[in-house]
């Protein structure tokens, strides 16, 4: 089974040490992809700080200079990758960023580049803010040559002329029917690729996530998880459940000490011909 995880949200507003005590330890022994703002605006994110929610003010990454100088080490040392994580992350009075709206294009292709020359990196992989994307947002994406850092889906751009659009539609509800957890396989839509997040936050049940990696390593598939540095410390909304933090750290030690597990970065997994199903 391959593993990875992809934290969202890092930002202007994310401070080295968050990062560094969330994966300082767990990223010498896997990668961490960290779906990254270029321009954060100051929306309603709650990874943003409190006094700064709702201002509406952009944030261009490079002026926080002592977070650039750590992404770039933890990349350059391989123990981090980064992906583009919208431009803005947030709009006013909107859907979310890649939901709807324009411009898209011209966002993902100069979001892209900035990170690129800031951070001394290639982007292989397209976050969505909100896990939310559209018709025109699939299409910036795609045309961009990225990969897709979730699933977007027949209803949320996946080309309804395209035939194969069509056997993985089918596919993945065979898959459900049959009782199938989670979506353990790299999804190849021709023109793009695309991996399911399993989300890693308060409202997600432990049991489940427990039952997915199972079945996904019974099966040598594809299990990524999907989190925030930001609320690793909160506690879950299920009763008896772990917090956030120590949930991810039951995956990660589940897939640490398992031989059959290979962990790799989002971006590596989604390259890899070889994983394609
Ligand atoms: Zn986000």
């Amino acid at each position: 089974m391959y593993f990875c995880i992809r934290d969202d949200d890092t930002s202007f507003f994310t401070a080295p040490e968050e990062l560094e005590h969330a994966y300082g330890e767990v990223s010498q022994w896997g990668p961490i992809s960290l779906a990254v703002i270029p321009f954060c605006r100051a929306g309603t994110c709650k990874g943003v700080p409190e006094q700064f929610r709702g201002r509406w003010s952009v944030h261009p990454l490079h002026e926080n200079q002592p977070l650039v100088v750590y992404l770039r080490a933890g990349i350059a040392e391989g123990r981090s990758e980064a992906m583009l994580h919208g431009y803005y992350h947030d709009e006013l009075h909107t859907q979310p960023e890649f939901a709807g709206g324009g411009d898209l294009v011209r966002r993902v292709a100069d979001g892209r580049k900035y990170l690129e020359e800031l951070l001394g990196t290639t982007i292989r992989v397209f976050v969505p803010p909100y896990n939310t994307i559209g018709r025109q947002g699939l299409r910036a994406v795609v045309r961009a040559g990225l990969h897709l850092g979730c699933t977007a889906g027949v209803r949320s751009g996946w080309s309804t002329l395209s035939q194969v659009t069509w056997r993985m539609w089918f596919r993945l509800r065979r898959w459900r029917k049959s009782g199938g957890l989670g979506v353990p396989w790299i999804l190849d839509l021709g023109d793009h690729r695309e991996i399911a997040g399993n989300s890693v936050t308060p409202v997600s049940p432990v049991q489940r996530n427990k039952a997915v990696f199972e079945s996904t390593i019974a099966m040598g598939g594809v299990f990524c998880a999907a989190t925030h540095y930001w609320e690793l410390g909160t506690t879950s909304v299920h009763r008896g459940d772990p917090t956030v933090g120590e949930h991810l750290r039951y995956l990660i030690e589940r897939a640490w000490s398992d031989p059959q597990v290979v962990w790799r970065t989002v971006g590596d997994i989604l390259s890899d011909d070889a994983l394609v199903a």
